[in-house]
């Protein structure tokens, strides 16, 4: 029979009937097995004589949108065997399913599957549109049953904490650095799990880790003679975290030479917006050198955008006189969230248009729209009239083209807005510049100089000419960072004696620390190992922990974690 070859263990098995309920939605299929003999479980002894039958149900894979039951005829036999221990034993369902288990062997490991993937209450979500529905605590104890990972022996392995409740419990992820794959959760951050973990893998040669000592003993004990590098990413980290204590006391300079910065940036850039300006405006003698129509008509439509741009100008020089923003927008007649907007932009952006700018279905019948809307001083009725003469385009393409036409001039709006006079009072700048914190300047040091921008470079300059206290900070923050992103190792020493004959307590502190740790520190400036794939893994790993509720006990995490990495 053709349907047997679906069924697991086929060969030994026969179907004697089958039924299919369509109000519950079920498939009921009556197997017994074929085989004459059965082989006692504890001393393996075939057995021939039956001693009774029962009815084992079973669930199975579901067909479309039925459910599966297999009811099985199991056999008790006697086991002759005198030296045997047990009398009586069931016939054991080879490959179909385990003994007591109510469902077959395939359709664990479907639900183990969706457990491991989407976890308990997702995955009963998923079991039920599948048509094979089990509890929560069924699917997780599936995923709880599945065989550990088995992990190949690592030579080189990245070592970093993790949260299970933030500042209250943690735990450390271990990763292979060469496959980029989690091996190892462990309960705790500290020394002893490390070590015990560390000892089962003698052949570790190198462990990225970052500072904490707990790591740094933990790992000296387990695998004394493996290299220990100090991860690059924390080691900058620890610097940021210096430099910004040192600049904290610098708050007064930052903020004085910061202040230059805003001013010097908006006073150029009035500059630069006069030249843009005095590009965008149409030279008289190129309007006559072109009849093209389709250039008149970008003109007409580029009205709008000058208009802009000169009001955007005056924004700024009104701003630059010091005129409060509800002010400014008064008199330029605009609304004050616009002017905020062009506030925050000292350069007027020219919009992105398309190459047939200016280009629109109601070009061709420009002088009858003119002269229509002179007669009648509306727009009412227009479109229909056009449409008589052909016009193809849409209402909202026509009222477009009015408003372009208005913009530029040619008609006067009948909607325009009386204005009424602006109380023009001189106030502080309402709109301040950013003002320069410590924690921007410690990013602006810690930047890449390459990446920096021209105002940036000008604005650390400012700040090493301003204060022989900065400018040594900046250096010295500067130089360890070339160190790191460089791998100068040869260069440490002299970084360290650099630091102490400056009297910078916290840099010099920081130094002792790095001094303390000093050959895994030198490793970080040696060899090109990132715990970069740790920190990856540590973003699933949070990912999966909130996925999970409460139910994140350290056994099950690990399971899901490693099984699905
Ligand atoms: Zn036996």
């Amino acid at each position: 029979m053709e349907l047997l070859e679906l069924l697991p263990n086929s060969e030994h098995i026969q179907i004697r009937n089958y039924e299919l309920d369509r109000v519950q939605k079920q498939v009921r299929i009556d197997l017994c097995s074929t085989q004459i003999f059965a082989p006692c479980p504890i001393c393996q002894h075939e057995a021939v004589r039956v001693h009774s039958r029962y009815e084992r149900t079973l669930g199975d894979l579901p067909w479309a949108d039925y459910r599966v039951v297999m009811q099985f005829e199991v056999r008790k036999f006697f086991c002759d065997n005198a030296s045997c221990q047990r009398r009586i034993f069931s016939e054991r369902l080879h490959e179909i399913a385990a003994p007591w288990a109510r469902r077959t062997q395939r359709l664990n490991a479907q639900l183990s599957e969706i457990g491991l993937v989407l976890g308990g209450a997702a995955g009963i979500r998923l079991s039920q549109k599948l048509h094979c529905t089990v509890s929560r605590n069924t699917i997780l104890r599936l995923v709880m049953r599945l065989p550990p990972l088995q992990v190949a022996a690592p030579r080189i392995v990245g070592i970093d904490d993790f949260a299970f409740r933030k500042c209250v419990s943690y735990g450390t992820i271990i990763v292979n650095l060469e496959t980029h794959k989690p091996i190892s959760l462990l309960p705790r951050r500290a020394a002893e799990p490390v070590t015990e973990w560390l000892s089962q893998y003698p052949g570790i040669e190198i462990v990225s880790r970052d500072r904490s000592s707990a790591y740094r003993s933990g790992i000296t004990a387990g695998a004394p003679s493996a290299t220990q590098v100090a991860d690059r990413f924390h080691l900058m980290q620890n610097l940021a975290e210096v430099l910004e204590q040192v600049l904290r006391t610098q708050t007064q300079v930052l903020r004085t030479v910061g202040e230059t910065e805003s001013k010097q940036v908006s006073s150029e850039t009035i500059a630069v917006i006069a030249q843009i300006l005095s590009d965008l405006v149409p030279k008289s003698d190129q309007v006559s050198e072109t009849d093209s129509q389709l250039q008149e008509e970008q003109l007409i439509g580029s009205a709008h955008w000058q208009k802009r741009s000169t009001q955007h100008q005056t924004i700024w020089s009104l701003f630059e006189q010091g005129w409060a923003t509800a002010a400014i927008a008064q008199e330029v007649g605009l609304g004050v969230r616009t002017v905020q907007r062009d506030l925050r932009k000292p350069q007027f952006a020219d919009p992105q248009r398309r190459s047939d700018y200016g280009d629109s279905l109601a070009v061709p019948y420009r002088a009858f729209i003119t002269e229509y809307l002179q007669k009648h001083k509306q727009t009412y009725g227009l479109f229909s009239v056009l449409k008589r003469q052909g016009y193809k385009g849409s209402r909202r393409t026509l009222s477009r083209y009015v408003h372009r036409l208005r913009e530029a001039g040619s008609l006067t709006s009948q909607s325009h807005r009386p204005r009424s006079p602006a109380p023009k009072r001189k106030t502080e700048s309402t709109v301040p510049a950013t003002p320069l914190s410590a924690n921007r300047a410690t990013w602006l040091v810690m930047c890449v100089p390459k990446k920096r921008t021209r105002e940036q470079k000008q604005l650390i300059k400012r700040l090493k000419t301003h204060s022989p206290v900065l400018k040594t900070v900046i250096e010295l923050s500067e130089a360890f960072c070339k160190l790191i992103r460089h791998r100068q190792s040869e260069q440490f020493e002299t970084w360290l004696k650099e630091v102490e004959v400056s009297d910078l307590i916290p840099f010099q502190k920081f130094a002792q620390g790095l001094q303390q740790d000093y050959e895994a520190v030198k490793a970080a400036m040696t060899l090109p190992i990132s715990n970069g794939p740790v920190e990856g893994q540590i973003n699933r790993l949070k990912l999966l922990k909130r996925q999970m509720y409460g139910r994140a006990g350290i056994k099950l995490l690990e399971q899901r974690f490693l099984l699905i990495s």
